[in-house]
């Protein structure tokens, strides 16, 4: 035990300090970990406190974040074209950064990632992997990782995932995401390795291929499951096509990500796959290794270890107040990222503000936002209202023909939302019905129906459909 406070004290030390942490430290406190929960069961208080850090008292927090903050623009100016050009260009002196002066520092975007990808490149660093974003928004920005990167992501996240019981050796993880998608892969393939739980990386092939494994191996058939929601939607009617049902299932979790879950796909999940918890996570290539969690009153909690997370106005750049809504934007702590690090870059991931209230959830000490709501480049504006892709999605996916993944597309035409389905959607629904499901939402837009996609509206892209053929179905 004397070790393992010893190796725990030098990972805190290093977070405060700055200094690149050794990814062997951490996978030797795995191992500790390992060891202890083998032999009393249960992680201590203390370790519990370090994952979640020293965020509840706003002044703890802000005294943190402003020595990160420096940190990690002192060391962009040093080594980043892009930023050094950028902070030149506004004045930033990266010592005298707080938290307050954010707002001055111009944010990053999708569109300069892709146009100047050579400048965000840390000179000194080494690329290793380049990992590209699978986003359903333009062109896709690569992005390449470092080995230290590489190391480091998978085996803090394996630290925290052990600790918070999200895995153990007794586990196995099917993954259905994009095979393209390399730094996610990887990073649940290592976490599964340095935990020594098992993992199937199936990528997205045919939903009934994913349900046999889901259904195979009898004692050692899949406990947690790795996909998108749109996804996890083709499997829930796979599972409900063939008569299976919770009783059929080892899962004791669903991490869902990089799209919008419902309430209505979150239930129909859990009627027919059983886990209790279907996890709603919030990650992105552009900002890795920071992400969020949902917790049970349906927050999303951002990760303040590893980043500073802020949401702003649209068009302004600067903080949105409480109850408003804004887009999440996100800078990754040095020496968390090393090899193309980005600076308040903006996500286009739309949230609310929750309002100015104490938390009462069991995150309650990290602070938090509504759940995505959508991208703000897609948000739908009739004069004062805002359509966000949650509202379509929710109401949609709610109706009484079960239609997931939602399909449709959506547009403004003269002053009413235009939705644009394919015929079997709507089911027994009608138009009219769909309005006042709308409504009582609190929209209140007029919604024309076209049951095709002929009429202009593009219907939105899914992650589901970027399908990965295989042979399994030949015989
Ligand atoms: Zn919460």
């Amino acid at each position: 035990m004397f070790q393992t406070g010893i190796r725990q004290m030098r990972m805190a030390m290093s977070m405060v300090w700055g200094r690149p942490i050794s990814p062997r430290n951490v996978e030797r406190l795995i191992e500790d970990a390992l060891e202890t929960l083998t032999t009393f069961g249960a992680p201590g208080d203390d370790v519990q406190q370090l994952l979640d850090g020293p965020f509840s008292d706003p002044k703890v927090r802000e005294e943190f974040q402003t020595r990160a903050l420096r940190r990690t623009a002192a060391r962009l100016a040093g080594v980043s074209p892009y930023y050094r050009r950028l902070f030149d260009s506004c004045g930033l002196d990266p010592d005298s950064l707080t938290v307050g002066r954010m707002a001055g520092v111009p944010v990053t975007l999708k569109r300069d990632l892709v146009a100047s990808q050579a400048d965000f490149l840390a000179a000194g660093s080494q690329p290793y992997v380049s990992t590209r974003t699978t986003g359903t928004t333009g062109r896709p920005a690569e992005v390449w990782l470092s080995r230290y990167e590489m190391e480091l992501w998978p085996a803090m996240a394996a630290l925290s995932g052990l600790l918070r019981n999200e895995i153990s050796p007794d586990d196995c993880m099917q993954v259905n995401i994009s095979s393209r998608a390399t730094a996610a892969v990887q990073q649940n393939l290592t976490v599964c390795r340095l935990v020594g739980a098992r993992s199937r990386m199936l990528g997205v092939v045919p939903a009934e291929e994913s349900l046999d494994s889901l259904l195979a191996g009898g004692d050692s058939a899949p406990t947690l499951l790795t996909t998108y929601p749109s996804y996890l939607a083709e499997l829930v009617r796979a599972a409900r096509r063939r008569g299976v049902g919770p009783g059929d299932f080892r899962l004791r979790r669903i991490d869902c990500g990089g799209e919008v879950l419902s309430a209505a796909l979150s239930r129909a999940t859990y009627e027919t796959f059983g886990p209790r918890l279907v996890n709603d996570t919030f990650g992105m290539t552009e900002i890795l290794p920071v992400s969020g969690r949902v917790c049970d009153h349906g927050h999303l909690h951002h990760d303040l270890n590893m980043g500073f997370v802020e949401v702003v106005d649209f068009q302004t750049g600067t903080p949105v107040g409480p109850g408003e809504m804004g887009t999440v934007v996100i800078t990754p702590y040095y020496p968390y990222r090393e090899c193309m690090p980005v600076f308040r870059y903006d996500t286009r991931d739309i949230v609310r503000q929750l309002p100015d209230a104490p938390l009462t959830c069991e995150l309650a000490g990290v602070p938090a936002t509504s759940r995505i709501l959508g991208k703000a480049d897609h948000m739908l504006r009739i004069g004062d209202e805002v359509v966000t892709l949650r509202d379509l999605v929710e109401v949609v996916e709610d109706l009484p023909g079960q239609p997931w993944p939602a399909r449709f597309g959506a547009t403004v035409d003269d002053g009413r939302v235009r939705l644009g389905l394919p015929g079997d959607v709507l089911a027994d629904a009608s138009a009219s019905e769909l309005r006042r499901r709308l409504a009582d939402r609190g929209l209140n837009v007029d919604v024309s129906t076209v049951l095709d996609d002929r009429a202009g509206v593009m219907i939105r892209p899914l992650r589901a459909d970027l399908l990965e053929t295989t042979f399994a179905g030949r015989n």
